[in-house]
């Protein structure tokens, strides 16, 4: 997979002007069947939520989510913060969506910057660390703070 210079990935750029819905349901078919996929949809449309959240992280320069339940994880979508797995097909929660936690968008926006300072994508990565934590790796590594401050 080729890493676009100058970006956090997030699902936004795989969807390829897909609905999420249809992607979600084109990697159902892709690990299980058509027929699977076809009884996910219509939990996958209803757009219930569960009683859970789960917080977007990146990992080599992607946003993604871990599902809370399997070992699963997908694309993280930056303007609809909600997750369906299509690994375990969100069995535990009877279908519904997990909801997704995602920093302030300032914060977003400041992570990003820091993390793109970095050469290598392997080495974007945050999970819950402070901007002051992010900015201090940086330095420790010799890299740019973007032009952020703690
Ligand atoms: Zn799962």
């Amino acid at each position: 997979m080729t890493q676009p210079l100058g970006k956090i990935i997030t699902l936004e750029d795989k969807l390829d002007g897909h609905r999420l819905e249809e992607w979600l349901v084109a990697l159902i078919t892709a690990g299980y069947d058509r027929v699977t996929a076809a009884q996910c949809l219509p939990f996958i449309e209803a757009q219930e939520f569960a009683p859970v959240a789960v917080q977007a992280e990146v990992n080599a320069g992607r946003w993604i989510v871990r599902c809370p339940t399997c070992s699963g994880a997908q694309p993280a979508y930056r303007t609809r913060h909600a997750f369906w797995c299509v690994s375990c097909l969100q069995s535990r929660f009877g279908g519904r969506w997990t909801q997704v936690i995602w920093p302030e968008v300032n914060d977003v926006t400041r992570i990003e910057r820091i993390l793109m300072q970095r050469p290598a994508p392997t080495m974007r990565n945050w999970t819950n660390e402070s901007i002051a934590d992010l900015l201090r790796e940086n330095a420790e590594h010799g890299d740019s703070d973007g032009g952020v401050t703690a």
